[in-house]
């Protein structure tokens, strides 16, 4: 099986027909989101309305859960904040309740998916360390684990035979041969923060057991001035000529 997986959206459509164009090239047969499908961008229900249409399983980001009143926006960046406070006047009733329905945590076939870590995915942690990566590999049932949240790419492995090290890497493509789990960050497709402002997605083959972050251009430019004409915060466009 080949599968998809979707990082932080952000109501970045443009973005998203982007990555979604290039999987259709890959022919892969599942879909999964690590969440934040909205917040920052202009375009919420616009993304959830794809997410439907091209049949992704996702989980709950803690942007999902703001936009409908189950996290408060006291703890968001004040940027972050009045987007969230525009995401929840602007999404129209069917987006809502599909954001208010997802899960947490998903798990299918070798799988698992949250979007900040797997252990405690209600919390919203960051993944930023091995220790962080440790505890999530600890709880993961399955061979591999996407997450997002950090919107910067990274895998950690548990190599077989050897269970005191942990690898990492910020290769694109990883070779799972040899490792007994991993655990990958796929980067994030509507606000990447790694300094390439290029589309972030994850595709997993489990035939020929690798991974490859994939980085695919948009029209920048045009989600740019849809933020503008939205009267967001001006900087929420510049980050996504400068991919931070
Ligand atoms: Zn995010």
């Amino acid at each position: 099986m080949r599968y998809g997986i979707l990082g932080d959206i952000h109501a970045n459509p443009s973005a998203l027909d982007a990555v979604l164009s290039s999987l259709a090239r890959e022919g892969v047969d599942r879909l999964f989101s690590v969440g934040d499908i909205v917040g920052y961008g202009a375009a919420p229900s616009e993304c959830v309305r794809r997410i439907l249409e091209a049949g992704v399983t996702a989980v709950a980001g803690n942007h999902d859960l703001a936009a409908v009143d189950r996290i408060p926006v006291e703890g968001f960046h004040p940027s972050a904040r009045e987007a969230m406070l525009w995401t929840r006047r602007s999404l129209d009733a069917r987006s809502a309740d599909y954001l208010s329905r997802l899960p947490l945590l998903v798990e299918e076939g070798p799988v698992t998916v949250a979007h900040g870590s797997i252990d405690r995915p209600e919390a919203f942690d960051y993944i930023q360390s091995a220790p962080d990566a440790q505890a999530s590999l600890a709880r993961l049932q399955t061979r591999i684990g996407f997450v997002g949240h950090s919107h910067v790419p990274v895998s950690y492995l548990c190599r077989e035979g050897d269970p005191v090290r942990l690898w990492y890497t910020f290769d694109p493509e990883i070779s799972l041969s040899g490792c007994s789990k991993a655990l990958v960050n796929v980067g994030s497709i509507g606000q990447p923060r790694d300094g390439d402002p290029r589309a972030a997605y994850a595709l997993y083959d489990d035939v020929a057991d690798k991974v490859w972050i994939r980085r695919v251009p948009y029209d920048v430019e045009g989600e740019v001035g849809r933020i503008l004409r939205a009267g967001l915060p001006p900087a929420l466009g510049e980050r996504l000529r400068l991919g931070t």
